[in-house]
């Protein structure tokens, strides 16, 4: 099957890190796409594996240099997916698992038209902020900003292949699974079918012949 993109968008809190991370963990075919950003680390993050964290000056030079797929500013800080990081998991024969904001998934699907994309929900603006403060990663300034943007950023659902709502944690991934095996069976994705089905199709031909003639 030709691997293709996911991609998972959610507000902030609203869950998408969390289900990528399960999804990893629990399927070999799937890799994650090692965003680059120039924010800093939070407590617990390591360069080149959950981010690939750069001085804006390095971000500006790179993006200059034509070395990003998408890139879009957040939070008073730059975000952007590394072509080489496409290359890396599709050449391994994986699906890119992505997880980026709005603006960065509009670049990608007009790129990449074939990207499959994933909005999760939140079930409620109220559980979304509940566990956006519960994660405890943000001030209060960072949290008020990453509210308003979260504000906009569901107006976005509607763009999206797909809704998953994310309540309880273990369906929301199932249904993310889901996506991912339908989208495997799509036609367009099965490789050499149009060989297969012409070989089949010869096949039945010839023994409906050897049918008609053991009964002449
Ligand atoms: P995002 O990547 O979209 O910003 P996270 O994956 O970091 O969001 O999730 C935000 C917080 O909500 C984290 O603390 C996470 O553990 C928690 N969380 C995610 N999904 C659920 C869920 N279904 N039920 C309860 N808590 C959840
Ligand atoms: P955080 O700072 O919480 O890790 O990420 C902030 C936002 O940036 C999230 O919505 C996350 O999905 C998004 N993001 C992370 N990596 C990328 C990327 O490579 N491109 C874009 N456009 N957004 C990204």
């Amino acid at each position: 099957m030709k691997p293709f993109l996911l991609v998972l968008s959610s507000p902030s809190g609203g869950g998408k890190s969390t289900i990528a991370r399960h999804l990893l963990e629990a399927r070999e075919d799937l890799g994650y796409s090692i965003s680059a950003t120039t924010r800093g680390p939070r407590a617990g993050e390591e360069d080149g594996v959950h981010y690939h964290f750069l001085t804006p000056e390095e971000f500006d030079r790179r993006e200059a240099a034509g070395e990003f797929v998408e890139s879009a500013s957040y939070g008073g800080h730059r975000y952007g997916t590394l072509r080489s990081e496409v290359d890396r998991v599709l050449a391994s024969g994986r699906h890119v698992v992505m997880d980026i904001e709005v603006q960065g998934a509009r670049q990608v699907r007009q790129a990449i038209p074939d990207t499959v994309s994933v909005f999760v929900l939140p079930p409620s603006g109220s559980v979304l902020v509940e566990r956006l403060r519960g994660r405890a990663t943000e001030n209060e300034a960072g949290l008020a900003r990453r509210l308003v943007h979260a504000a906009e950023e569901l107006l976005a659902a509607t763009e999206y292949d797909y809704v998953v709502v994310n309540d309880d944690l273990v369906a929301a991934v199932d249904a993310v699974a889901a996506i991912l095996e339908a989208e495997g069976h799509r036609t367009g994705r099965t490789a050499g079918l149009e060989d297969r089905v012409r070989t089949m199709s010869a096949e039945v031909r010839a023994a409906r012949t050897d049918v008609a003639e053991s009964s002449a």
